[in-house]
């Protein structure tokens, strides 16, 4: 143990020129502390200075906050070689070295944790550097900063207190701003800082800089551990387990004079993707200055400044040899990292000092347009530029969002079930959507939950918000499938229909009052606020042609109306993948031949029931035959329970009965009759084809007409997919099957034509999962349903679980919501396993998934390691699922390699 403690090396220099570490040493150095190094080792201007490890920092937390014990003699190493390369030495009074300290993570955690500047300062120390600076003003000016931030990071007192002593000092001199202070102003008030320290901790402001140093680190260790740190953590899904390292690197002044300056450059644009400098700077000032705002920091470029219309020269006119230096330096680095880079620099007294760089943040449109860019002039592959952009981000670009700049009076929070943003009047009904939203206003529709009636609604609303529902609930799933951004859950609204309000957080909001949801967050906001309409630039255009050219996975849509489908195609869908043919049974023309059907006492009455829909049906299919072209459609033949056709309250039944002039105490009894204590679980999916097969038969007679119909138009042929839900059995397929071959057999007689089709099965039960292999016997394709196949395996609701799933995240069951992201583990084995026996029964069984996790990357990246053939998902996610099933694509043959 001994042994190994003593070879453990934790401290990693850079500077003049070379350093021990490099950039791919992010874990062990973390982000800052390695591209320090990878930039002292190109040459660059570093000021000199080291990293303690991320491991130093676990071994502190996993010895009771204790210090390796040879940590101390390799600072001290450390510091002496900085010593070396600056010609300074820390402590010494005439000539004395400074440094800053600061944390660094191996993921970047922007103001969450301690830094501490200007340390080695005391009050010898300070006359050294006023001689040297030959600015004594500056020396105590720098000395009364580190007396502040060190005693409110280290000794944890609070910066009220200095604060107030400055002011004092200020009203006193009757002097209003910093700048107006001399150096024995500065004095004084060091003297007076010093005084309250004292009186606060009942000892001195230590003057000792090997205390004040390692009092320092200790802050750092410690600030791993605070609850900003915590929660930023777990917002971004960033282990404790990585800890993170020290930075203690020489001090360079941007508050020298006025050929010192501080600032910050990204080297194109981080919100358009622009290829132009951009970044801002400050004369005469140090880091945190730029930061504070309090004075307004300047443009890097004489361009950028023209632009602004500022009349304050730009570092470019102010500073112009440090410029083309800066400029150099910053393009040098862009090409070194591959990457667009966010750059922190300091000029002291005309010479350029490069304080850290890194792969900078951006917005989805300057990801696409950096990532095209960079592989048009070269400097990356295609394929680098696909794994560039993060899938999920392009729903920016896709559906209209909330103007960043624009204030939130937000009102409450679900969840994000629908991305995208919209503003519009409160309804409470589904009708009143239709009405308003028919006539051209916009509405948002408020709903304790939605069902497949509100379909209607749902379309004519600009958006929808449910005060119950997890992420596959009804209004969820419908939502995302129609493009409509959706709030679910959102479980602090009450919604009161008599009185046609809704009250969260202390508001009332009555109906047609304004109100705006973003889909995108979850948020529910009071009134309307400022949007940004989506853009499908040529960079999007050319970016996904180059996913196309990599990835294996087709890309399917789940779509059942016209405009579904011509969306999905605009999006570059390459087939439908589930087609629910329920929704279309909700259309007023149909709803009661429906529930006709539903009502009749034996076969002959619901064959002549089903004998009016099929006409309508057959319509449907050739509308979406025709907009696919050839392409494969999938159609899942009756899913949902009949009874969810039914009306529900009394109020409901007299209507329909005085409407349809069916009879009311008839519709009452069969309602009744009809209710299951567990619907999903109950007398749905192919049970209902095997209780009723004249439902099945008529739905499949209208598939194969409608094929018909559309290839004697000379149009391509369709591909017609017809599946089952639901099964569990091989019996139950075997009896679906012979009951679509005879129906479709029967059909292509009448008609005198051939066309292809295919009879295949939903997965959706653990059980069909497992017994794979029986239902290939009869399915030529399998489609993996994996929002019901989520419900099934965990004995979840998929409607209900939002209620209790937020404490399951929370206290770390499941790292996720398993109806958005695929649980791998065990629903995928279920997958891994159905795949495995169905190809072992029929090796050519087409497979494919159409749960709502077929858009999710996460998962997508799963089908393609378990080698599905295709993925579907509502069209707005087409895009992304191309783009995902690229990366996924990419990684696999990586790991190949
Ligand atoms: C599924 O269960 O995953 C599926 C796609 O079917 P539905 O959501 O219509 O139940
Ligand atoms: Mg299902």
């Amino acid at each position: 143990m001994a042994d190994t403690m003593v070879k453990t090396r934790w401290v990693y220099a850079f500077g003049g020129g070379s350093a021990d570490g490099d950039a791919s040493m992010k874990n062990l150095l973390g982000g800052k502390g390695a591209n320090l190094a990878e930039m002292s080792s190109l040459g660059l201007p570093v000021p000199p200075g080291f990293t303690i490890t991320t491991e130093a920092c676990n071994h502190y937390y996993d010895n009771g906050q204790t210090y390796p014990p040879n940590l101390k003699d390799q600072v001290a190493e450390g510091l002496r070689t900085v010593e070396k390369i600056t010609g300074k030495a820390f402590g010494d009074a005439s000539n004395p070295l400074l440094v800053s300290v600061r944390s660094g993570a191996r993921a970047s955690m922007p103001g969450m944790m301690d830094t501490v500047l200007n340390l080695g300062l005391n009050d010898e120390t300070v006359e050294g550097l006023a001689k040297l600076s030959g600015d004594r003003r500056f020396a105590f000016d720098s000395y009364r900063r580190f007396i502040q931030m060190y005693s409110n990071v280290v000794l944890d007192l609070d910066h009220h207190m200095f604060e107030e002593i400055l002011d004092d000092h200020k009203d006193r001199l009757d002097i209003h701003v910093d700048t107006g202070l001399s150096a024995e102003h500065w004095e004084a008030v060091v003297a007076d800082y010093k005084r309250a320290v004292e009186d606060e901790r009942g000892a001195p402001f230590p003057q000792d800089p090997n205390e004040q140093l390692w009092g320092a680190v200790g802050a750092v260790f410690a600030s791993w551990m605070n609850d900003r740190a915590k929660f930023y953590r777990r917002m971004h899904d960033i282990p404790e387990s990585w800890g993170t390292a020290v930075n203690i690197q020489s001090m360079v002044f941007g508050n020298m004079g006025d050929g010192s300056a501080t600032g910050v450059a990204f080297t194109r644009n981080p919100s358009t993707g622009d290829n132009r400098l951009y970044g801002e700077f400050l004369i005469n000032a140090q880091g945190e200055d730029v930061v504070a705002g309090i004075r307004t920091p300047q443009p890097l470029t004489k361009i950028a400044r023209e632009e602004m219309g500022d009349k304050n020269p730009s570092m470019e006119e102010a500073l112009p040899e440090v410029f083309a230096q800066f400029k150099d330096v910053v393009g040098k680095l862009e090409r070194h990292y591959r990457d667009m880079q966010d750059i922190e620099f300091t000029v002291e007294q005309g010479r350029l000092y490069m304080l850290q760089t890194r792969n900078g943040k951006r917005t989805a449109k300057a990801a696409l347009k950096v990532a095209v860019d960079l592989a048009t002039e070269g400097l990356i592959t295609k394929e680098e530029a696909v794994m560039r952009v993060e899938p999920a981000s392009l729903d920016q670009l896709l559906h209209p969002t909330i103007d960043p700049s624009s204030p939130r009076d937000v009102i409450a929070t679900g969840l994000p079930a629908s991305p995208g943003a919209a503003t519009g009047k409160v309804v409470f009904t589904a009708e009143e959507a239709e009405k308003l939203g028919g006539s051209g206003e916009a509405v948002i529709l408020v709903r304790e939950e939605t069902s497949p009636e509100d379909i209607r609604g749902m379309d004519a609303a600009r958006g929808i918000v449910t005060a119950r529902g997890g992420m596959t609930s009804h209004a969820a799933v419908v939502a995302r499938g129609m493009g409509r951004p959706c709030v679910s859950g959102a479980g602090e609204i009450h919604i009161d229909g008599r009185a046609g309000e809704f009250r969260a957080r202390g508001e009332v909001i009555r109906a047609y009052d304004v109100i705006t949801i973003d889909g995108s967050t979850g948020q529910v906001m009071k009134g309307s606020v400022k949007m940004i309409e989506p853009e499908l630039s040529g960079d999007f255009g050319t970016l996904m042609g180059w996913a196309d050219q990599v990835r294996r996975l087709k890309v399917r849509a789940n779509a059942e109306t016209a405009l579904d489908a011509e969306t999905a195609r605009g999006f570059g869908a390459e087939g439908i993948g589930l087609c629910r043919t329920e929704h279309m049974f909700f259309d007023p023309a149909r709803i009661a031949a429906v529930r006709e059907m539903i009502l009749a006492d034996d076969v002959a009455g619901r064959k002549a029931a089903l004998a009016k829909i099929l006409p309508m049906q057959r319509k449907d299919f050739v509308e979406l035959f025709k907009i696919m072209e050839g392409l494969p459609v999938t159609i899942r033949l009756l899913d949902p329970p009949l009874h969810e056709f039914l009306p529900h309250t009394e109020e409901d039944v007299q209507a329909v009965a005085q409407a349809t002039g069916l009879d009311a105490a008839k519709l009452m009894r069969r309602a009744a009759e009809m209710h299951e204590v567990n619907p999903m679980l109950g007398h749905r999916g192919c049970r209902l084809g095997v209780s009723y097969p004249e439902i099945y038969e008529m739905q499949v007679r209208a598939i194969i007409e409608a094929a018909c119909e559309v290839a004697a138009e000379g149009r391509p042929a369709p591909i017609p997919e017809i599946m089952h839900p639901l099964v569990a059995k091989g019996e139950e397929m075997k009896f679906l099957r012979q009951l679509t071959d005879r129906t479709a057999k029967e059909v292509l007689a009448e008609k005198g034509v051939t066309i292809q089709y295919m009879v295949g099965t939903m997965v959706e039960l653990p059980r069909a999962a497992i017994r794979a292999g029986d239902l290939a016997e009869h399915a030529e394709f399998f489609s993996f349903g994996t929002n019901d196949l989520t419900q099934t395996t965990f004995g979840i609701s998929r409607d209900d679980s939002g209620r209790f799933l937020n404490a399951y995240i929370e206290k770390g069951i499941f790292d996720k919501d398993p109806f958005v992201s695929l649980d791998q583990e065990g629903v995928g084995d279920l997958i891994k396993i159905a795949a495995e026996r169905g190809r072992a029964v029929r090796p050519d069984v087409k497979l494919g998934i159409c749960g709502e996790h077929g858009g999710d990357p996460a998962s997508i990246e799963f089908c393609e390691k378990v080698g599905l053939d295709y993925v579907s998902c509502s069209p707005y996610r087409v895009p992304i699922a191309r783009l995902a099933a690229a990366q996924a694509a990419i990684g696999e043959r990586e790991k190949d390699r």
